[in-house]
């Protein structure tokens, strides 16, 4: 017996795809640029960020987290159709936290004890000493975001890397590096 929620997910699919005409864009990004932001419910980022369908990849975790979002960001550049020739240093990223992130709300340690409340011991075994990469000032983990891509080595020194945050209040954008 299907949930509602996957009832709307076949319906709304079954409208979306019998007027869906995007079948031939290429894999690689036609505008060759990446945004990462977080994953709250709030933030539409093709509407607000205005990226069509295939212009970009978009990667979102818990916090906009640069460090969480390595392992995609290298993927992107690297092996996702922009390792020919110099395309990827076009390559423009994008990182976008909010005002209001949940990532704001909790330490680490809420974190690991919520998990041993709520799923038992093992579960909190099983997580080790995960950091769970929540953040108490928003502007200062903008900066350290784009910090912390600008000094990777897995990251070309050209590229260029800007910080901003989202408001969802007034859905406005403001740049921060
Ligand atoms: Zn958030």
């Amino acid at each position: 017996m299907a949930t509602e929620i996957q009832k709307n997910l076949a319906e709304k699919n079954a409208e979306y795809a019998q007027k869906f005409d995007q079948g031939h864009l290429a894999l690689p990004p036609a505008k060759k640029y990446l945004v990462l932001t977080c994953m709250d419910a709030r933030i539409d980022p093709a509407a607000a960020f205005g990226i069509s369908l295939g212009d970009a990849h978009v990667i979102r975790n818990a916090g906009a987290s640069a460090r969480d979002a390595q392992r995609s960001i290298v993927i992107s550049e690297q092996l996702l159709g922009t390792r020919e020739s110099e395309l990827h240093r076009d390559f423009a990223r994008v990182s976008s936290r909010h005002t209001g992130c949940g990532m704001l709300t909790f330490t680490n340690d809420d974190a690991h004890a919520i998990v041993k409340k709520n799923l038992g011991p093992a579960a909190l075994a099983e997580l080790g000493a995960l950091d769970f990469l929540p953040f108490p000032e928003l502007d200062k983990a903008v900066k350290d975001d784009v910090e912390f891509l600008k000094v990777s080595t897995t990251i070309p020194d050209d590229v260029p890397i800007t910080g901003w945050v989202y408001e969802v209040e007034t859905g406005k954008v403001r740049q921060v590096v």
